[in-house]
């Protein structure tokens, strides 16, 4: 599904990813992790073709496309959703407004009708069921006002009815309480299909607890410097980063 050969990308010239290789395939779930600044967000960034990152070197594939030949739009008509680390406040327009103009895109994008307004509310109700979420939430402006762990249950919740290929999570490092984490894993575990895969990116094991993923890699100065399963992450969580570090700092 999503290939990533030696990827290299840079913010202002400062090189921050350094050759990165990935291969994710549909079903699985991979978990991102690494000390802080190692380039987790600018990873994510770039597979949603966020502007300030310019790619240097090295290629993406996704379901045998060039993704950095897309833009941001099309990459999410074509089935990537990214969820910000600090989601983008839209005043004047509501969660079921910005989702129903969302979902007709994509549809009209893949060459399909307009979903109906019963289809989109027995959707929106399926998938409120699915997330929690409160039904008064969805007609306030999207995400203004809202608290961080609302803000996180109406990401999952846009990721439940905009149905992704392939999910990108990118995690506060601190201020996900218990609730949120509960949400964003639960989430994340009733969407999984065998067709569509999912990034997580977080700086802490804790979120690992209830999303349980098939990969784990760890990030360091714009790397993936080691890779492994859901034990790597328990490694990393009694050990802290420090031994990598040293590890690969020795290396080089
Ligand atoms: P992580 O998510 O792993 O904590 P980031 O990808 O946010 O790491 O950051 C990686 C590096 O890139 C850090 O050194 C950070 O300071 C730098 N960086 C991130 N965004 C910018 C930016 N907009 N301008 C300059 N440097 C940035
Ligand atoms: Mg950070
Ligand atoms: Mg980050």
């Amino acid at each position: 599904m999503l290939t990533i050969k030696d990827l290299h990308a840079s913010i202002e010239d400062k090189a921050i990813l350094n050759g990165i290789n990935l291969e994710v395939k549909p079903g699985e779930v991979h978990a991102i992790m690494g000390p802080n600044g190692s380039g987790k967000s600018t990873l994510a960034s770039v597979l949603a073709g966020r502007e300030d990152y310019e790619v240097t070197q090295g290629s993406v594939e996704f379901n045998g496309q060039d993704l950095l030949e897309l833009s941001p739009e099309d990459r999410a008509r074509e089935g990537v959703f990214l969820a910000f680390q600090y989601p983008v406040e839209i005043p004047g327009v509501s969660t079921t407004n910005f989702l129903k103009t969302a979902l007709n895109q994509v549809r009209e994008y893949r060459g399909e009708e307009p979903l109906d307004a019963v289809s989109f509310l027995t959707r929106m109700k399926e998938k409120m069921k699915l997330v929690e979420i409160d039904q008064a939430l969805l007609s306030r402006s999207l995400n203004e006002g809202f608290s961080g762990g609302e803000k996180k249950r109406n990401e999952i919740f846009q990721m439940a009815m905009l149905e992704p290929k392939l999910a990108i999570l990118d995690e506060t490092d601190s201020g996900l309480d218990i609730d949120a984490l509960r949400i964003v894993a639960n989430g994340v575990n009733k969407l999984k299909t065998p067709e569509n895969a999912t990034i997580v990116v977080t700086h802490y094991q804790r979120l690992l607890d209830y999303i349980v993923p098939d990969f784990v890699h760890v990030l360091y100065k714009g790397r993936i410097v080691k890779s492994g399963t859901k034990e790597l992450a328990k490694e990393l969580e009694e050990k802290g980063y420090d031994w990598i570090k040293e590890e690969i700092d020795a290396q080089t």
